[in-house]
C-alpha cells in the first residue's frame, strides 16, 4: 500500500518534484483563466458552497454527512482554496493509520481547523471508524489510490479506473453517505484519462503548491521552513498521516499551523 520500497520512494520524489514545479506554472495559469471571465469554475464553486440556513447554523458541531458536488466538477487540477485570498488548505495523505491520524485530528480538532484527507483505499477498508472520525470533525475525504502507485500514470486506463474507481467505492462504503470530493494522484502520477475520470466521478483532481515532503523525516524544524519558504508558491500544502511513523508531520502541523495564523492565513478546502 502506502509503504514503498527505497526504490520507489526514490521515484516518487522524482515525480513530486517535477509535479510540484507543474502545480506553480499549472496554477498561475488557472489564476489567468478565471481571471479572464470564465464562469464554469465560478458555476460549480457556487452550487457546492455550504448551505448557510438556520438549520445549518444550529448544529455547528454535527456537520451532515457531505453529500458532494451537485453540478460539473472541473478536470483541471485544482491549486487555489474555495474563498482565495489570503488562506491554504491543508491536505493530509496517505492514510487512515490508526496512530497517526487520531494525533493528526487531535491537532485540526485543537485549532478548530478544516482540513483534506487523501485516503488510500484499502486502509479506509480496513480502517472504517477512522474514515467515520474524519467526516464526523467536519473534514473533507479525497481519493488516494488502492495501490499508491507512483508510476501508475504510465499503466493502462484499464488500470488507472481501477486503481481510483475501487478506491472511491473502498473509502464511500465506509463514509455513511459522505462523498469523496478530490482525487489525487500518488506521487503526482495524473494523466489527463485520471483527470478526466475523476471529475467524470465527481472528485476535482487535487495537487499541492507546498511540498513539506514530512514523510521523508528531515526534522520537525526543516518541514516548518519548508512551509515559511514555499507557501509562496501557493495555497495547497501537504502533509502526511500515513504510510510510517508521522511523529514528525504531527509536531511540525502544530508548528505551522502557528505560524500561519501568526500570518493572517485562514484555513479552508481546496477548490472543487
Ligand atoms: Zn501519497
Amino acid at each position: 500500500m502506502a509503504r514503498l520500497t527505497a526504490r520507489s520512494r526514490h521515484i516518487a520524489i522524482a515525480v513530486g518534484g517535477v509535479m510540484a514545479l507543474a502545480g506553480v506554472i499549472s496554477g498561475t495559469v488557472a489564476v489567468a483563466t478565471e481571471d479572464s471571465g470564465n464562469s464554469s469554475g465560478t458555476s460549480s464553486v457556487e452550487l457546492t458552497v455550504p448551505s448557510s440556513s438556520d438549520a445549518t447554523r444550529s448544529k455547528p458541531t454535527t456537520p451532515p454527512a457531505d453529500p458532494g458536488p451537485s453540478g460539473p466538477v472541473s478536470s483541471e487540477m485544482a491549486h487555489e482554496t474555495e474563498r482565495g485570498g489570503k488562506s491554504v488548505a491543508l491536505t493530509i495523505d496517505d492514510g487512515p493509520d490508526p496512530k497517526w491520524t487520531p494525533k493528526t485530528l487531535a491537532v485540526l480538532k485543537k485549532y478548530g481547523i478544516k482540513a483534506t484527507f487523501c485516503m488510500i483505499g484499502p486502509s479506509a477498508k480496513a480502517y472504517p471508524d477512522l474514515v467515520r472520525k474524519v467526516l464526523a470533525d467536519g473534514h473533507r475525504l479525497c481519493d488516494h489510490s488502492v495501490d499508491h502507485n507512483t508510476a501508475m500514470d504510465k499503466r493502462s486506463e484499464d488500470y488507472q479506473k481501477q486503481q481510483i474507481l475501487d478506491a472511491k467505492k473502498m473509502i464511500e462504503d465506509v463514509a455513511d453517505g459522505a462523498k469523496v470530493r478530490y482525487y489525487r494522484a500518488p506521487g503526482g502520477a495524473f494523466t489527463p484519462y485520471s483527470r478526466q475520470l475523476a471529475a467524470a466521478n465527481g472528485m476535482r483532481p487535487l495537487g499541492w503548491s507546498v511540498d513539506t515532503h514530512d514523510w521523508q523525516r528531515p526534522g520537525v524544524d526543516r518541514i516548518v521552513e519548508t512551509v515559511k519558504h514555499e507557501i509562496a508558491n501557493g495555497p495547497i500544502i501537504l502533509f502526511h498521516d500515513g504510510g510510517g511513523e508521522r511523529s514528525q508531520s504531527v509536531e511540525a502541523l502544530s508548528r505551522c499551523i502557528d505560524w500561519l495564523k501568526e500570518e493572517g492565513y485562514g484555513f479552508d478546502f481546496p477548490k472543487i
